[in-house]
């Protein structure tokens, strides 16, 4: 992480591996006899370090893109390459080490279990990924601390706030020390004063040579990043890449 973090940010896109490919990503949804294409062609290559935000209109796909690039689900024809590697050919085991270890994940809703203290939904990941006990309470509260929460470590989340439950997500999703993070509509159930909370966080991953991908329909989130993909009915519409 030390290295990565001196590396100067605009070296990074451009010269660093693609962490994710997508070619002609397709997924189609049957509910019975109905069919439905979500994603009707994908081409899109993320480097490592960028900080990309996936943006369109309810039902363009977006959650869809960010449960195939989690490895939530499959695609239905095309490809995805995971740091190189074609996910269809790993199996169940790497698959769980991939959401387990290589990915974090913040979601608009938290996810967090409401009978578990803050510490103990941030231990989780480390539980699944075979993390020591001693170890894991140590590294929970650390990233508690990191995401401005220490003095609230044995809240649950029905004592937090909306941003402070978003934030106990956030060290969840970083606990890890993911090399992604994956976020749909983060901000999505936060008030503006939140929601600056969550996005600061967001740029100090990003500073630290994360790969984000940040799944939101409003734009000034949006612009937090450093380029927009724009989805529209299953499809990337256009790109801009930002200052
Ligand atoms: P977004 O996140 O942009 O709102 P989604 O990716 O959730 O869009 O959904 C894209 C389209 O696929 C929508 O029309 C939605 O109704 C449909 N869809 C999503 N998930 C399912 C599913 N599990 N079964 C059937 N249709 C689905
Ligand atoms: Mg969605």
């Amino acid at each position: 992480m030390a290295e990565t973090s001196t590396m100067p940010a605009f070296l990074v896109p451009g010269d660093s591996e693609p962490v994710i490919r997508l070619a002609d990503a397709r997924k189609t949804y049957k509910t019975g006899s109905i069919e439905y294409e979500a994603l009707r062609g994908i081409d899109l290559t993320i480097r490592a370090g960028e900080y990309v935000a996936v943006v369109g209109p309810s039902g363009s796909g977006k959650s869809t893109i960010m449960n195939i690039l989690g490895c939530l689900d499959t695609l239905t024809s095309g490809s995805y390459l995971l740091a190189g590697d074609n996910v269809e050919d790993l199996d169940e085991i790497d698959l769980a080490d991939v959401r387990n270890k290589r990915i974090g994940f913040v979601f608009q809703q938290f996810h967090l279990l409401p009978s578990l203290s803050a510490w103990r939904n941030v231990e989780l990941p480390m539980m699944y990924a075979g993390v020591h006990k001693d170890e894991r309470r140590e590294r929970a509260v650390a990233a508690l601390e990191r995401v401005g929460l220490g003095d609230r470590i044995d809240n649950k989340p029905g004592q937090l706030s909306g941003g402070q439950q978003q934030r106990v997500a956030v060290a969840r999703a970083l606990v890890t020390e993911p090399t992604m993070i994956l976020a749909d509509e983060p901000t999505g159930n936060l008030d503006s004063h939140s929601t600056e909370e969550v996005l600061g966080l967001f740029d100090e991953l990003h500073a630290s040579g994360r790969t984000i991908v940040l799944i939101t329909h409003e734009h000034e989130v949006a612009a937090r990043s450093r380029r927009i993909v724009h989805v529209r009915d299953g499809l990337i519409q256009s790109e801009e890449v930002l200052a």
